[in-house]
């Protein structure tokens, strides 16, 4: 079937405007030019909005993946598949994974880290409508320490100067946030979990030069050293954040930040385990991660800081589109459905501080997903997303990609 984005009505049996809300009974969600214009029964869709009638469905918000890496291909070796194909195809592989998130119901992506040229244009490509996928916020190369996490793909900076011109540069490619490495990680053979990268003075540095352009910043940290660092520093979110400690929580919620635990990505590293040709040192650390990870879930709810859904998609074993993954982990960990949902929608929508994404309102882009099964009884409900809108336009319906979307 084909929709014009330009006035149509989505009607369903319940919809959730936002994850916290009460869903509403036979409802309809207005739209105009790819923007939510109101949401009603049906009773009062307004006359000249053709109706579309998605049956006994649930239709929530697009959902967001707040980590992903568009470079990477998900494979056992992601780094050295980039390294083994040109710039170009890489960019142009970006949008094929970003519409492999998108027919996954993810309807807008946060790249935090990737050469940025390639994940740029990516980003251009779909804003333009050269091609369908999900929305790219970008971080561009991430900000590193000479040898530091992710130094094969970074920006190399050392001691503050350093830093501020990394970030600049980075600004003036137009990112939409700053990605910084604050500690050391899971795969690199030679580094620590608790090791701290950049120091809280080059964070400090990072932070002031983003918050003075209007960017917000994402600190990569697994250590209860570089967690805190992030937070003194000031950063917006801890990605990973596996070692939060109850004291550390406590300074994040006074700080208003925000926790992406990631933990399907060391989740997927013990599923795989060595038996699937992994090395031992990353399903050592990895299952260490893990463990922590779930309490750090535990840690941040106690204190009340918002849980955001991030995947580290296209990282080794990840594959692009599998937030609900993730998200039926922090069900595990302790959130409840609702509160997952919210981690893939309004937390993850105010982390990127988008007050038009992740709720269905006046305004708000729409982006809609359907299921079958009610999600705020069973998260797994947002493994079987049946129906994709985005930016008004149907993508995916009773479960097959709409003809004229890109494949991928
Ligand atoms: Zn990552």
């Amino acid at each position: 079937m084909s929709v014009s984005p330009e006035k149509v009505a989505y009607s369903a049996s319940r919809v959730l405007p936002d994850a916290h809300a009460e869903p509403m009974v036979d409802a309809s969600v207005v739209v105009e030019d790819g923007r939510v214009v109101a949401v009603t029964r049906r009773a009062g869709i307004p006359s000249g909005y053709p109706e579309v009638d998605l049956g006994d469905r649930w239709l929530l918000p697009g959902m967001i993946d707040l980590h992903v890496h568009l470079v990477w291909d998900g494979s056992a070796e992601p780094l050295r598949a980039m390294q083994s194909e040109s710039a170009e195809l890489t960019a142009i592989r970006c949008v094929q994974r970003a519409h492999r998130h998108l027919v996954n119901g993810v309807t807008t992506v946060r790249d935090v880290g990737g050469p940025h040229r390639m994940v740029l244009a990516a980003r251009s490509a779909i804003e333009d409508g050269v091609a369908s996928g999900a929305r790219v916020l970008a971080a561009g190369s991430p900000i590193v320490m000479t040898g530091g996490h992710g130094h094969e793909m970074g920006v190399i900076a050392d001691g503050v100067d350093g830093v501020r011109w990394a970030v600049r540069s980075m600004l003036a490619e137009h990112v939409d946030l700053i990605k910084v490495m604050a500690g050391g990680g899971v795969f690199p053979r030679g580094e620590r979990l608790d090791s701290v990268q950049l120091g809280l003075d080059e964070l400090t540095a990072a932070v002031t030069e983003a918050h003075n352009n209007g960017r917000r910043v994402a600190a990569h940290a697994h250590g209860l050293r570089a967690i805190k660092n992030s937070i003194v520093a000031g950063v917006d979110t801890i990605e990973h954040s596996c070692f939060l400690d109850a004291e550390a929580a406590a300074l994040a919620k006074e700080n208003d930040q925000v926790i992406v635990p990631t933990l399907v990505a060391f989740h997927r590293y013990v599923e795989l385990g060595t038996e699937n040709g992994l090395p031992a040192h990353p399903v050592e650390k990895a299952g260490r991660a893990l463990t922590g990870g779930f309490e750090a879930v535990g840690h941040a709810r106690a204190a009340g800081v918002p849980v955001g859904a991030g995947t580290d998609a296209g990282g080794r074993g990840k594959p692009h589109g599998c937030l609900a993954a993730e998200l039926e982990l922090l069900v595990k960990a302790g959130l409840t459905p609702r509160e997952a949902l919210a981690a893939a929608t309004t937390v993850a929508a105010s982390a990127c501080g988008r007050d038009d994404l992740g709720a269905l309102r006046a305004g708000a882009a729409a982006d809609l997903i359907a299921t079958e099964a009610d999600p705020t009884a069973d998260i797994g409900a947002l493994t079987r997303i049946d129906t994709v809108i985005a930016g008004g336009t149907p993508v995916v319906r009773d479960g097959r990609p709409v003809l004229g979307t890109v494949g991928g």
